[in-house]
């Protein structure tokens, strides 16, 4: 029987890394599938639909939740940002393991909807002086939006310990290394096992 594969759940405080964090792993690790979120922002520059996100409007938004197509949703900085459904369960059930980067919301939702599929990751700044001096580099924010971050990555900070596991983003190389521990962890589970050598089944229950 094929494993199911792992949902690698990464969060962060916009500004911590978490992006750069997962497309690292993905860029080592062709097989690692990115989970593609709808929004209703627009595109940043540089960003393409069906890429980084799948833009929408909200009355789309809207209908995708009502009929169910979203395995999580959550409203974050006024915007609708949600997990299509059914990539999600044919990643799974093909025995792929999925990457995504969604907020301490959608980690609650997915998590309950697939208790045995999840694996968390927090990544945290190493202060938030830090944080907000990485917020002011990037050019597409403007000022009002980089004080409506800060006040919406505290509030994304608060939730940290309801996550598996904890990365302090100080070194983005060890960040990635550990994020990387993390998934093979995750893969190595006994529960997930596949492609055992055959003389195991002499020791199955
Ligand atoms: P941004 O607009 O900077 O791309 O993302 C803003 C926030 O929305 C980030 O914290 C990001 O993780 C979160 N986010 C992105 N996609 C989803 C999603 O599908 N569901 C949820 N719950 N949050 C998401």
């Amino acid at each position: 029987m094929a494993r199911r594969g792992v949902c690698l759940v990464i969060s962060a405080p916009s500004g911590a890394g978490k992006s750069t964090i997962a497309n690292a792993l993905r860029a080592a690790d062709p097989q690692l599938l990115h989970s593609v979120s709808v929004t209703t922002r627009q595109p940043r520059p540089g960003e393409t639909d069906g890429v980084h996100y799948h833009f929408r409007t909200m009355e789309q938004f809207e209908q995708m939740a009502a009929a169910g197509d979203l395995l999580e949703w959550a409203t974050v900085f006024g915007r609708g940002y949600g997990t299509p459904r059914g990539p999600v369960e044919t990643a799974l059930a093909s025995g792929h393991d999925m990457v995504f980067d969604i907020d301490w919301q959608g980690h609650r939702q997915i998590r309950a909807a697939l208790p045995e599929d999840v694996v968390s990751l927090f990544v945290l700044p190493p202060s938030l002086a830090e944080l907000e001096r990485r917020l002011r580099g990037r050019a597409s924010d403007h000022a009002e939006e980089i004080a409506r971050r800060m006040t919406a990555a505290r509030d994304e900070i608060a939730h940290w310990q309801e996550f598996d596991h904890v990365i302090v983003n100080s070194d983005l190389d060890q960040a990635i290394a550990e994020a990387r521990s993390i998934l093979v962890a995750a893969r190595l589970q006994t529960a997930r096992q596949q492609g055992l050598p055959s003389f195991i089944a002499e020791f199955e229950a």
